[in-house]
């Protein structure tokens, strides 16, 4: 069976309040699409900066039960840096940690800030890339993320959201304008996820559900809407596999 990566999920804090540290449920959902592997981004601590270190922690516990299906990433709160670097250090040390997300809209925070540049340091010393929601001004715009990412040319910087329904044309552009630059399919309406296929090397592209940021179901809606994409096979193994192994650093870490 081909190995189909969802590269954008979270483990929400409902998941939490109903199964605990259990990812059965979670995993079932997932299969039921035919999604093998899902990389695992925070929630709570994108809202509640105190959470963060303990919410790492779950969340590892909870990936930790998956079978090598779930690959937890970590967020920092970078109004405090010391602690944000120190923080990031602590997951990405334990090697299972494979990404550092950042939501800039919901935490607050540029992504033109020194910090932030410490950070791309950071990601590229361990590997692993800075994936961030993007499509939401002021703070979230594919075009600051190009910067930063021209700034640190051995970072990857993954646009999680493909620019959504009204930023995808510059998540194209952003995508064009340096070589580390990735988009992940989940967010654009139809003609959006078009444009992007078209115009964006296909060795960049990723795709991802959201799944999991609450209890509905991201996936109803997005693995049809992919479908109607008709992906040629090399377009599926690079977007569904190859990609996100070589971006998130799988190679032996994935069951
Ligand atoms: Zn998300």
């Amino acid at each position: 069976m081909m190995i189909r990566i969802d590269s954008h999920t979270h483990w929400g804090r409902c998941w939490s309040e109903r199964d605990g540290a259990d990812p059965s449920n979670w995993l079932a959902l997932a299969g039921k699409y035919g999604v093998s592997h899902s990389l695992v981004l925070p929630e709570h601590g994108l809202f509640n900066a105190g959470a963060i270190a303990a919410e790492h922690d779950l969340l590892e516990r909870v990936c930790s039960r998956s079978q090598g299906a779930m690959v937890p990433c970590c967020t920092a709160c970078i109004w405090e840096p010391v602690e944000a670097l120190s923080e990031v250090r602590r997951c990405l040390s334990g090697g299972r940690f494979r990404g550092i997300k950042f939501h800039p809209w919901l935490q607050g925070c540029s992504v033109s800030v020194p910090a932030m540049d410490d950070m791309a340091d950071l990601a590229a010393e361990f590997g692993v890339p800075l994936i961030f929601h993007d499509g939401t001004p002021p703070f979230s715009l594919p075009s600051q993320m190009a910067l930063l990412a021209q700034r640190h040319p051995r970072t990857n910087v993954i646009l999680g959201h493909a620019g959504l329904f009204e930023h995808y044309q510059e998540a194209a552009a952003a995508v064009r304008a340096a070589d580390n630059v990735w988009a992940c399919l989940c967010g654009p309406h139809l003609e959006g996820l078009r444009h992007l296929l078209d115009r964006c090397p296909l060795e960049r592209l990723l795709w991802g559900t959201d799944s999991g940021f609450g209890l509905v179901d991201g996936l109803y809606y997005r693995v049809p809407l992919m479908d109607l994409l008709r992906l040629n096979d090399a377009q599926a193994e690079a977007i569904y596999q190859t990609n996100p192994i070589r971006v998130f650093g799988l190679h032996g870490v994935l069951a």
